[in-house]
C-alpha cells in the first residue's frame, strides 16, 4: 500500500492525547532515507525509525487503533501503553524516569498509574 496511515491515542484517565502513531510512506518528506518510516509523536519528543519486513500488521494496528495491537508489533512504538493494564495514559499520567550510563542519556522507564513499570524509550 502506498498511502501512509496514521492513529491516535488517548488516555484512560483524562482522555488527552496520549501519543500520535504515524507509518510514513518512503515518498514522505520525513521518511528517513527514502525508507517506510515509524512516527511517534505527541508523548515524548519525536521518535522515528525505519521500518523494515512485512508492516501488514502495523498498517492493521494503525487502521483500527489498536494500541494492544501496536505493542504486540513492537513495544516501543506504543510506549503510551501499559499492558497490564491494557489501557493508555498521556505523558502526565505516567510518571517517566530517565536511566543515564556515565553521562549519556541511555533509556526511560515508566510507572502507569497502578505503578507498572514498563521500558518507554531507549
Ligand atoms: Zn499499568
Ligand atoms: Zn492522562
Amino acid at each position: 500500500m502506498a498511502t501512509g496511515s496514521k492513529a491516535t491515542f488517548h488516555c484512560a484517565l483524562c482522555n488527552e492525547l496520549a501519543g500520535s502513531v504515524e507509518l510514513l510512506p518512503a515518498s514522505h518528506p520525513e521518511a528517513l532515507s527514502n525508507n517506510p518510516t515509524i512516527s511517534i509523536r505527541d508523548f515524548i519528543g519525536i521518535e522515528r525509525e525505519v521500518i523494515s519486513g512485512d508492516r501488514g500488521e502495523l498498517q492493521a494496528a494503525l487502521r483500527e487503533a489498536d494500541p494492544a495491537a501496536l505493542y504486540k508489533v513492537e513495544r516501543l512504538w506504543a510506549p503510551f501503553y501499559c499492558a497490564e493494564c491494557a489501557r493508555v495514559y498521556c505523558r502526565r499520567h505516567w510518571q517517566i524516569f530517565p536511566v543515564y550510563d556515565e553521562n549519556f542519556y541511555d533509556c526511560s522507564y515508566g510507572y502507569c498509574p497502578e505503578n507498572h513499570k514498563r521500558l518507554i524509550d531507549d
